[in-house]
């Protein structure tokens, strides 16, 4: 089986093709989708013409299937989603909601982490990322 993404609400498949869709939403309503490159740390995306984001701007991030948000309620900038891979081992993939900042971290279920793209000593604790 090839690496799927899945929404944690609603374990809908958010991959296709080689991209991870997400929907988003700017603090000034402006709606759209977002399309990541599903390999970890290649920061290629691309967005509909209709969300036009600022650098460093902080936008919600919805499931595009059931619509719940990704956003971590507890940390500011923040989102998660799953990934199952081809061994059917499941990790937690946590994104920066803030426009144009690399960064990536996986959590496995030893709540082991990895870090992908630019290093933020701000995250360091791996408990808040299981939380719900
Ligand atoms: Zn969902």
């Amino acid at each position: 089986m090839k690496t799927t993404y899945l929404c944690p609400h609603c374990r809908g498949s958010i991959n296709a093709g080689n991209n991870i869709i997400l929907s988003a939403k700017t603090s000034t309503n402006k709606k759209g989708l977002i399309l990541l490159h599903e390999e970890i740390g290649n920061y290629t995306s691309e967005i509909s013409s209709s969300l036009s984001v600022e650098e460093g701007e902080v936008v919600d991030i919805f499931c595009p299937v059931c619509h719940e948000s990704l956003n971590i309620p507890i940390k500011d900038a923040l989102a998660r989603y799953l990934k199952i891979d081809e061994n059917l081992k499941e990790c937690h993939i946590i994104i920066s909601r803030k426009y144009g900042e690399k960064i990536t971290f996986t959590v496995d279920e030893n709540k082991h982490v990895e870090t992908y793209g630019e290093k933020l000593s701000r995250f360091i604790d791996p408990d808040w990322f299981l939380l719900k």
